[in-house]
């Protein structure tokens, strides 16, 4: 079957290949990949930053966030059915967290991932996989299904704010989110069908990206003319940030702007090391003196594919077409290289395979 695989930290070393298909275990569940996202942390794997290979192996087949038919059943599964692979799975030591299933929340560290850290991913005409870390998704939705890891990475962050802010009476009213890739554009549809006045923060926002915003009724608001700083003076009390683009500047920003009793939730992931004056003072005092939480986020729990898998069904009859606008470009395996080139109408590339 063929598979797109890397020499983790070789850049250039990615290649599509022949290789053989997975054997499955007992109990373990066949699919027939339908589709694979492309995203940041690929980007990352393709050009030699990031990555692990299975012990023992070269190559890491790539690829996380995908869907696939269950071929062959196991597990409760039935074939035919429309499944999402979870990314993580627990640590060697089973540390406390990923023994009770919260290996998002792993103590170690030694967790691994399928497609990053470890273990093959999905870029490949079939995988196995155990029940444990499948999650069901209505038929319906198989051309959006792909979307629904992306869509996890939020769904943790959102449904993790909710959960702090049961320390006080919390009602939120206003969301910004900063960044418009998948991540970000998935994060407004979640605050918008919370019934949160979301508006959207970017820089170089295309037209369909605006347009998509105005269906969804969130606001898109260009940083060439709307300085972070400024928002809550436009927006009002800012409830919840979700910073999804990992900029130190802008994650600076977001800290100042923060209303009261507000939350920001950092979900961007920073490359280099680029450093920043901050008014430790100005910043703490506000933090204090407005009971704000800032958090990070990573990865995600099964509960958030249950929901991210709830909301996409939900989604599919509020905004008919809406989720199916940000798969932008699809290509065969063959051409995963150009699929993991960013070109500017881009928003979610996704490897197709079969049909
Ligand atoms: C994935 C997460 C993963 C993270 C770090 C992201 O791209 O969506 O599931 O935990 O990368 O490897």
């Amino acid at each position: 079957m063929k598979a797109v695989s890397v020499v983790p930290r070789q850049p250039g070393s990615a290649r599509c290949l022949d290789v053989e298909p997975p054997r499955r275990r007992r109990g373990e569940v066949e699919v027939r990949t339908l589709a694979v996202g492309v995203c940041g942390t690929d980007e990352e794997i393709l050009t030699g930053l990031y990555g692990v290979a299975p012990p023992g192996a070269e190559r890491l087949i790539l690829g996380h966030e995908a869907c696939g038919v269950v071929e062959r059943a196991g597990g409760g599964f039935r074939a035919g059915e429309l499944v999402t692979p979870m990314v993580r799975r627990p640590c060697p030591e089973r540390c406390g967290n990923c023994r009770a299933g919260e290996q998002d929340m792993c103590l170690t560290g030694h967790y691994r991932e399928r497609g990053i850290k470890e273990l093959g991913g999905f870029m490949a005409e079939r995988f196995v996989e155990s029940p444990a870390y499948l999650v069901p998704l209505a038929r319906p939705l198989r051309s959006v299904a792909v979307l629904l890891e992306p869509l996890t990475v939020v769904e943790k962050g959102v449904g993790q704010t909710f959960r702090l802010q049961r320390r006080l009476r919390w009602r939120p009213r206003r969301a910004l989110v900063l960044g418009a890739g998948p991540i970000g554009l998935l994060g407004a549809a979640l605050t918008r069908s919370l019934g949160l006045a979301t508006a959207v923060w970017s820089r170089s926002l295309s037209p369909s990206r605006a347009a998509w915003l105005e269906r969804l009724g969130a606001e898109a608001l260009d940083s060439e003319c709307h300085p972070l700083a400024e928002l809550p003076g436009r927006l009002g009390n800012l409830d919840l940030v979700l910073e999804c683009t990992g900029a130190p500047a802008v994650i600076l920003d977001a800290l100042l702007a923060l209303g009261v009793n507000g939350v920001l939730c950092l979900l961007g992931v920073s490359g280099g090391d680029r450093t920043l004056e901050v008014p430790v003072a100005r910043w703490n005092l506000r933090t204090v003196l407005a009971n704000q939480v800032v958090f990070g986020s990573v990865n995600a729990n099964r509960r958030d594919f249950e929901a991210g898998a709830r909301h996409m069904a939900a989604w599919a009859r509020r905004w008919p077409g809406l989720l199916e606008a940000l798969v932008t470009r699809q290509e065969p395996p063959e051409r995963f290289e150009a699929a993991a080139r960013r070109e500017r109408a881009d928003i979610k590339t996704v490897v197709r395979f079969g049909e």
